[in-house]
């Protein structure tokens, strides 16, 4: 954590979580709770709730839920550092420069300082293109049909014919020589020492702005017939190609439920000019597993729109496992005759591109049908080789519900026998040793639902002794906060215990501020949102023991699988036979 616990929680008590979603959904009071549509699923009746009282929100739809922090962080794709920025600055509360070291603060300083170089450049581009010398560049851009509006939006420049104007112009600003090479604005003399020239020159600037929009680096388009055609910045302390997107900045903001990845600068942009504010670029590198946990962040779901020539398609043939190894579904889109999106959209309505994103096929299927090319089907032979390719790429899908439909899907269309299919994927899986790792897995996952039942434990007491404090006075003395199995609970615990001991209120919303990832915010408010439901007393005994059971066999049996000690082994027996004759009455308490 950078800043003072006090602090934060400050800063979330400033920043009524009330006004801070009104500026963003539209609510209406209903008891004591406010409700509207939710921001984070699709819906035609409001099951977003938000309490003033408790400074929460929950979704009935889709379990969305947390503090004011969450909220931000899930509405604006904040990280929790930024969350905590934002809401400070919404506030009015200046928040102290934490502590560094001297050499983080040149570091940091030094970064600054190419911050401002590139963004100066963007500026002096930016004029040229409106001065008489980038007439031919705005000719050009208004040839693309790029408007002006969008123009502003990407701040499209233009750099003039002159081999040093931008290290003149820079220079006079006072930017050290060394920062504008550094900042990869110039190229070395190769003969004469000390000397530089400007990298970019009669060209159409992009500039390329991070995440949080600071301009990085800059990709420039050559007016005319000069080489190369596309010319971008370096790798610079500031700008890692593979840990940066085209256009990402505005796209991850789009509230689309997925995100468009193309190949090009021009594609982003008539794609965001026809209203598809959700495409992105890589910068003129092959997509990279950095680029893909990036997209992580953001996205579910990516579709790929390469150009439609072979590079292209063998792109997006690499781009394919790179993006599924993050867990991220990937669709293709077909251009059909177009060679890349800039030229469908510029033949076609917008209408007509959201019809063909319709039509964007499951990264599984259109891998068969470019294996399909590979292979004269009439040919027995040629045909088993296909199959088999086949059966190899059904079992990289880890579904089984998934790979069952995709199996069916393609047995069908390339008439397959269904058993055969089966029997090959079975003796492929076995010959590399797939389909034994998977039995090896399968008691693991057949668990799932009994470690399930044992959060369900865990969460329905921490909500049981939040609620009530004398059923906490019964339950201290029987479970102990590091008894909690799961990370999160035993935290909360921590926390519940803690307060009541010191005779402070439990505040759901202030402990949520000791966690700085979404999820684990939200599994944190899911607890607190959870309601334990029971008509007798005695219903509510019976679930408290069986709660409390459950997370003590389970630490026993953890323990039992670390001991190798006979004597430790029948202490836990013994442990488990006292277990199984616990019963706390609640009557006592
Ligand atoms: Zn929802």
């Amino acid at each position: 954590m950078y800043y003072p616990e006090d602090l934060i929680e400050e800063i979330r008590i400033q920043n009524n979580i009330v006004d801070v979603v009104s500026e963003h959904v539209q609510l209406k009071k209903k008891g004591s709770s406010y409700f509207g549509l939710c921001p984070f699923h699709n819906e035609k009746t409001p099951s977003f709730s938000v309490s003033e009282e408790k400074q929460m929100y929950y979704c009935f739809g889709c379990g969305a839920c947390g503090n004011v922090y969450t909220f931000v962080m899930e509405y604006e794709n904040y990280t929790f550092l930024e969350a905590v920025k934002y809401l400070a600055d919404r506030a009015h509360i200046t928040l102290p420069t934490p502590e560094l070291s001297e050499a983080v603060k040149r570091k940091i300083e030094y970064k600054q300082q190419l911050m401002e170089v590139n963004r100066e450049a963007a500026r002096y581009f930016y004029y040229q293109l409106y001065s008489e010398r980038g007439n031919k560049a705005l000719t050009y851009l208004d040839n693309r049909g790029i408007t002006e509006t969008l123009r502003k939006k990407f701040g499209l420049g233009y750099s003039n014919v002159y081999r040093n104007d931008l290290y003149q112009y820079l220079t006079k600003q006072n930017y050290s020589k060394q920062v504008i090479f550094d900042a990869g604005l110039t190229n070395k003399d190769k003969k004469q020492e000390n000397t530089y020239h400007d990298r970019f020159w009669n060209r159409v600037m992009f500039p390329i702005l991070d995440v949080h929009s600071h301009v990085i680096g800059f990709g420039g388009r050559v007016l005319g017939d000069g080489n190369p055609k596309y010319l971008n910045s370096p790798e610079t302390k500031l700008f890692e190609k593979s840990r940066n997107l085209y256009a990402l900045n505005i796209a991850r903001t789009s509230r689309k439920s997925n995100i468009l990845m193309v190949e090009g600068y021009m594609d982003v942009i008539a794609l965001h000019q026809a209203g598809f504010n959700n495409a992105v670029a890589s910068l003129g590198t092959a997509l990279t597993g950095g680029h893909a946990k990036l997209l992580k962040r953001y996205t579910d779901e990516v579709i790929i729109a390469y150009d439609s020539d072979e590079a292209g398609i063998n792109a997006t043939l690499r781009a394919i496992p790179i993006l599924e190894a993050e867990q991220l579904s990937v669709r293709v889109l077909h251009l059909g005759e177009y060679k890349d999106p800039d030229e469908f959209i510029q033949n076609n309505e917008p209408k007509a591109f959201e019809k063909l994103l319709e039509t964007a096929e499951p990264s599984f299927i259109y891998q068969i049908q470019r294996l399909e090319t590979n292979y004269r089907l009439k040919d027995p032979v040629h045909k088993t080789r296909f199959v088999n390719e086949i059966a190899k790429l059904l079992l990289r899908i880890e579904s089984d519900i998934e790979r069952d439909n995709f199996m069916e899907t393609i047995i069908e269309k390339y008439s397959i026998n269904q058993s055969s299919m089966k029997k090959l994927i079975a003796d492929i899986g076995k010959n590399t040793g797939i389909i034994s790792q998977k039995k090896n897995n399968q008691p693991k996952t057949k668990k799932k639902p009994s470690e399930d039942g044992l959060f369900l434990a865990q969460k329905t007491l921490l909500t049981l002794i939040t609620d009530k404090k004398n059923l906490y006075t019964v339950i201290k003395d029987h479970l102990k906060p590091e008894e909690f199995t799961d990370d999160l609970c035993q935290r909360a615990a921590s926390y519940i215990y803690n307060s009541y001991e010191q005779g402070q209120k439990i505040v759901p919303a202030t402990l949520i501020n000791h966690f700085t990832e979404l999820a684990e915010q939200t599994k944190m408010a899911s607890i607190f949102n959870h309601k334990v439901a029971y008509k007798h007393p005695l219903q509510l005994e019976k679930i408290v023991n069986e709660s409390i059971k459950k997370i003590k066999l389970s630490n026993i049996e953890a323990l039992s699988r670390s001991i190798e000690k006979t004597i430790e082994l029948q202490k836990l027996i013994l442990a488990k036979r006292e277990l199984e004759h616990l019963h706390i009455s609640l009557n006592d308490g």
